[in-house]
This record gives structure tokens, sequence and C-alpha cells, in this order.
């Protein structure tokens, strides 16, 4: 009686081993048959190699699908162009490059810090525009400046920010010897801040801005159009052989104006741009 049991358990197991491999093997089939199938759609018929599911690839640039921002099938893609990027402290161009300036009559050891004081002061915040102007470097005074109120600072930035930029950069100008000589060496060459950040800078990767028509250039990189503005301004006061001095304390219709042909410019730039995207 219990021999008989015990066989009655072996043909139980035995039969339940087969059909546990069974389902295993249907619980395999299914999670990974539909992976199998997609597998094989993906090879390529003749070569029997995989294929890129190029669908999947949107441009950064022109939102386009099937081809990377620096790819030759980009409308915005540019060959041969002479685009100067800059990026970081040690560019003369970079609101981060060390050196001693004065603005409102106090001394800063970059632009960034005087720009980053300015707004602080303009918001009316004494003690942070002071912890911003004894900071050791632009990247100190940048970080300092998150203490201001977002919404305030924003503001600030679409009203001012330009046109306080534009100060800045012309004192620099004046001052800093270095930054007034390399600038005029860069030519005609489009000048471009290649950071993510949509306003100041292009938005783009040094080696994307590279072969990017600056018309597509995601961000509004309105520090390159203040520096060729700078450049092209400098240029015609030399030519026309008047005092430096009258350019850099020009008075506030002066700014006003700049900053008007700084927007109407980007207002072009939008215009220009294939797939109606608002980069302004
Ligand atoms: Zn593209």
């Amino acid at each position: 009686m219990r021999t008989a049991n015990i066989e009655r358990e072996k043909d139980f197991c035995g039969a339940s081993d087969e059909w546990n491999r069974f389902f295993r093997f249907e619980l395999v089939f299914v999670s990974l048959g539909p992976r199998y199938i997609c597998y094989i759609h993906s090879l390529d018929k003749k070569t029997g190699d995989k294929r890129q599911n190029t669908r999947k690839i949107v441009c950064k640039i022109c939102r386009g699908h099937g081809h990377k921002a620096d790819s030759e099938d980009c409308p915005a893609f540019c060959r041969e162009q002479s685009v100067l990027c800059f990026k970081g402290p040690h560019f003369v161009f970079s609101n981060m490059y060390r050196c001693q300036m004065m603005h409102s009559g106090l001394d800063f050891t970059s632009s960034e810090s005087a720009y980053q004081w300015q707004k602080a002061v303009d918001l009316g915040r004494p003690d942070t525009a002071q912890r911003i102007r004894d900071a050791a470097d632009g990247f100190r005074a940048k970080a300092l400046s998150k203490d201001l109120d977002s919404d305030l600072a924003f503001e600030w930035r679409q009203e001012h920010g330009v046109r306080v930029m534009e100060a800045i950069l012309e004192a620099k100008l004046e001052q800093v010897p270095e930054f007034r000589s390399q600038l005029m060496e860069t030519g005609s060459a489009v000048l471009a801040e290649c950071t993510h950040d949509l306003f100041w800078a292009a938005g783009l990767t040094a080696n994307q801005a590279k072969h990017c028509k600056p018309a597509y250039f995601p961000g509004q990189n309105m520090l390159g159009k203040i520096l060729m503005n700078l450049r092209e301004r400098h240029r015609n006061v030399n030519n026309n052989d008047e005092k430096y001095s009258s350019l850099v304390k020009p008075n506030k219709e002066y700014y006003h104006l700049s900053y008007v042909g700084l927007v109407t410019s980007c207002k072009n730039i939008r215009c220009a741009t294939s797939n109606g995207s608002s980069i302004c």
C-alpha cells in the first residue's frame, strides 16, 4: 500500500515536472517573444546587420527626426563657417574670466560679479550685493545670486539684463587690454557662448555650434550678440578716428537704441527658423 502511494506520487511528480517545464517555456516565450520578433525585424534583410532605429533620434536644433544635431542631414548644417565658441574662465570673452575692472565706481574680479552685484542692488538686496562683491570669482558670485527671488530676478533680466550687461562689457573693453585686443582680432567671426543657457548662450556644445548656422541656434546667444555689437561699434569709432572715451560713457538713449537693435535682430532670427519654434 505504501509502495503504491510512492509510485503514484512519482507519477504525479513526473507529470508536474513536465507541465512545469512547459509552462516555464510558455512564460519565457510570452515575455521574450515580442522582443525577439522586434529584433528580427530590426535586422537588415540583405546584410543581416542591425539597423539603427533612426525614427527615435530627434535633432536638438531643428527638432527633425532621424538625424543628430551635427549631422549633414540637418537643414541647419554648415560645413565651413567662422564661429568662435567660448566657455569658462579661460576665455577672455566669458564673463567668468578673472580680471580687475570697475563698475559704478567699485572694484570687481570679473564681469559676472559686476552683473550679479548690479542685479542684487536693483532688487533692493544690499546684503547679498555685498556678499557677491566679496566673492572669490564669478562662479561664486553667480551661486550667491540664487538667494534673490527667482521671479523678480527673471523680470529684472528681461527688462534690464541686456542693458546692464552692455554697460559692463563696455567698461571691460575700456579697462581690460587683452579683452579689447582679442575681441578686435576676431574679425567678422560669429561669437557664441557654448553652454546650455538659452538666453545668454547658444544652447549648444562647441562641436554642434561649429556646424550650425547661427540662425538655428536653439539659444538666443545674447552675450555673443552684445560682443559682436561692441566689436562693430569699437571698429567704427576707430575708423572714424573719434575719441574712444565718447564710446565708453554713452548716454541712456544710446543704450536704449542699442538694446532695440539687438531685439530686432533676435526677431529676425526667429523668422528665419524653419520649424517656427520661438527662440526669443
Ligand atoms: Zn536637424
